[in-house]
């Protein structure tokens, strides 16, 4: 499942950094989470770190979108690929020699 940010968020900047799927940003007035982007944590660490980390305990499973641990994995392998495809894509092109050799 995904997690959701309720309107109880206090602003305080903690969690966005935890997130290692990068699924939080800080709306127009609070923090949100991305559905497409959070896994529950499901591939980087066995809590939701988002939760362990809240000082109001705002952050609940989001009604709409209850997924499958499975889900949630391929959804985790999902992104780290792409993460993978977006380094790969800004790395520079070989250099002339290295090229022709
Ligand atoms: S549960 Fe994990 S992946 Fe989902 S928003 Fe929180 S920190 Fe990010
Ligand atoms: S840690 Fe909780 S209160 Fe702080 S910004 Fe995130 S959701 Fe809001």
């Amino acid at each position: 499942m995904a997690l959701m940010i309720t309107d109880e968020c206090i602003n305080c900047d903690v969690c966005e950094p935890e997130c290692p799927n990068e699924a939080i940003f800080l709306g127009p007035e609070i923090y949100q989470i991305d559905p497409a982007r959070c896994t529950e944590c499901i591939g980087h660490f066995d809590e939701p770190q988002c939760v362990q980390v809240c000082p109001v305990a705002c952050i609940p499973i989001h009604p709409e979108h209850v997924e499958s641990r499975e889900t949630l994995w391929l959804k985790y392998q999902r992104l780290t690929a792409q993460a993978r495809a977006d380094a790969a894509a800004t790395l520079p092109p070989p250099a002339e020699g290295l090229a022709n050799s």
